[in-house]
């Protein structure tokens, strides 16, 4: 019989970085609802943090806001400490924070190259060790879940799509590709999955503006061969699968959720 929703992470705990908004806070909301405690980490807006603490506290969950600047190994390193010293351990750990800070390349300064690598980059990296680190200390719970511990990044279709006006940002998400990957083939015989998901246009603030106005939303639908601008509780979704047992053999892959952003929609009537 397969695991009931509620109950698939049941015993679990995860952190999720940039989990005040967007794909962030639904991933956080989505794990507690399927059983896990959450820690929802967040930088620089309490209050929102602080919301997504409530309500998955309404609804029967349990999570702890904790702030760090993913960029940061100090922080990062505090950041886990204290998740454990409050929970015990970790089982889940979602790497998605993420900026972009865009620029033409010929102009893009050396400072805003380096911001956009060491949040989504670095910082998934940090993440990601501290991750594993303290699956390998705690060592293998089969009764809570058959994998020692799953990390998983938070890309994007740009993780294999070029982005013009983007170069630091398609850097950063290609890189997370084999980190993942790599991460993945080492980590694979002590039992810790590695997986991405590459999210497509999903409704955000990372990108209002490409679907605030019905004429933005409309020229974004023709990336989109499903016709349908995401939304965070689709990333949701797939995250607490990809994380839970459900998923055991899944490792080292890229899961685009995208309408088919991938699928070249230009060639959709020849070419
Ligand atoms: P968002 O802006 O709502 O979320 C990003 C979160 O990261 C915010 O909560 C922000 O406070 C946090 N953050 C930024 N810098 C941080 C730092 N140094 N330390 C800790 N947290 C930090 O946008 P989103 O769309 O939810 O983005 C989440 C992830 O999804 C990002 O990695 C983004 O690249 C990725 N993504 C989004 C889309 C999309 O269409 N929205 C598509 C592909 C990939």
């Amino acid at each position: 019989m397969p695991t009931p929703e509620s109950s698939r992470l049941a015993g679990q705990f995860a952190l999720v970085t940039g989990a005040s908004s967007g794909i962030g806070a639904a991933v956080a909301k989505t794990l507690a609802a399927q059983g896990a405690a959450v820690v929802v980490n967040y930088i620089g807006n309490p209050d929102a943090a602080d919301a997504v603490v409530q309500e998955i506290a309404a609804a029967g969950g349990t999570a702890l806001a904790i702030m760090a600047d993913v960029s940061k190994e100090d922080q990062v390193q505090a950041m886990f400490k204290q998740a454990v010293a409050h929970f015990g351990t970790l089982h889940i750990v979602v790497a998605n924070a993420g900026i972009q800070v865009d620029s033409g390349f010929v102009d893009m300064t050396l400072a805003q190259w380096q911001k956009v690598i060491d949040v989504n980059l670095t910082g998934q990296f940090l993440c990601l060790r501290e991750g594993a680190r303290e699956f390998i200390r705690r060592g293998p719970q089969p009764e809570v879940s058959k994998a020692l511990g799953k990390l998983l990044c938070m890309s994007s279709v740009h993780e294999v799509i070029p982005w013009a006006g983007h170069v630091n940002y398609a850097t950063s998400k290609g890189g997370i590709m084999q980190l993942m990957k790599s991460a993945a083939q080492e980590l694979a015989p002590q039992k810790i999955r590695v997986n991405a998901i590459g999210p497509g246009a999903i409704k955000t603030p990372i990108n209002h503006d490409a679907w605030a106005t019905p004429e933005a939303e409309a020229k974004l639908l023709t990336l989109i061969p499903y016709n349908r601008v995401g939304v965070p509780e689709d990333i949701g979704q797939l995250a607490a699968w990809l994380v839970s047992d459900e998923a055991d053999y899944i490792t080292g892959q890229t899961i685009f959720m995208d309408g088919g952003m991938t699928l070249y929609p230009g060639f959709a009537t020849g070419g």
